[in-house]
């Protein structure tokens, strides 16, 4: 067996990037460095049965990133596994938004609601030295992942976790779940049968938790403040752009599809 005959396999799977996969799989599995499997050295047979097993899942469908237990954001890693959603490179365009609304030395208080695995947070805290901020979640388990990933960083100083909102902020992001309830069923079963539920469906019509998100900002959100969101398609980002007052459409972010992912609204 060579990382040729693997990367083949996971071809003949559908797998869209295989060449590469296959080398983070086998590095997870057997410890050796991308230039050792090039190189084509042999597997014992114990590394043959590791890297085996990891292809199997792989095949099954399990996302590449709970095999190998991380995912990138912004070019750095963070823990995942099940029971938080993978981070997209399109909720990137998040951190531009930040970007925009605040210098690099500001110092602000945030809120990432729904923090998933703490990627958007810790990134925020990670470009912006002087901020703080709040990561919530309902997720138990979401929980441990953000605060596993901001102690790796270290940025735990800066960061509460929990499950409710209080104080008052100068931002409010978040990539809630927005996917229609009606629509799980037909996502792609990487996605369905494998990422959190409670992090994809967005209730009856996908808003459920934008209308929360907009009542928390009316409590907690100082005058001038911000409000950062991923939308899911056009219809939301119409709503979202449109709230009304106290809120006003800022501006929009695209991602690599040409398609308005992040929404920047400013509290008046
Ligand atoms: N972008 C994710 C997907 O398409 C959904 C994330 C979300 O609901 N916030 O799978």
């Amino acid at each position: 067996m060579t990382a040729r005959d693997i990367a083949a396999r996971l071809k003949a799977a559908g797998v869209s990037n295989p060449f590469q996969e296959s080398l983070w799989l086998i590095a997870h599995a057997v410890g050796r460095t991308h230039a050792q499997i090039l190189a084509g050295d042999e597997f014992s047979p114990d590394e043959e049965r590791r890297v085996d097993a990891v292809i199997s899942r792989r095949i099954a469908g399990e996302p590449l990133q709970y095999i190998l237990g991380a995912a990138d954001f912004c070019g750095r890693d963070f823990a995942v596994g099940p029971g938080v959603l993978i981070s997209r490179h399109d909720t990137e365009t998040l951190i531009e938004g930040v970007k925009g609304c605040f210098a690099r030395d500001d110092s602000f208080r945030f809120a990432d609601w729904g923090t998933g695995s703490g990627c958007i947070a810790v990134t925020i805290l990670l470009e912006f030295p002087n901020a703080s901020g709040v990561a919530v979640d309902v997720s138990g388990e979401a929980l441990s992942y953000a605060r596993e990933n901001a102690g790796y960083w270290g940025v735990d100083g800066r960061l509460e976790t929990g499950g409710h909102v209080s104080g008052e902020f100068d931002l409010i992001v978040s990539n809630p779940p927005y996917i229609p309830s009606g629509e799980i069923a037909g996502l792609p079963c990487d996605v369905r049968d494998y990422e959190p539920n409670l992090a994809l469906d967005g209730g009856v019509d996908g808003m459920t938790c934008y209308r929360e998100i907009f009542a928390l900002a009316g409590k907690v959100l100082r005058p001038g403040g911000y409000i950062i969101l991923e939308a899911g398609d056009m219809s939301q980002v119409h709503a979202l752009a449109n709230w009304g007052e106290p809120f006003a459409f800022d501006c929009a972010i695209m991602d690599a599809g040409n398609f308005p992912r992040c929404i920047v609204i400013r509290r008046i």
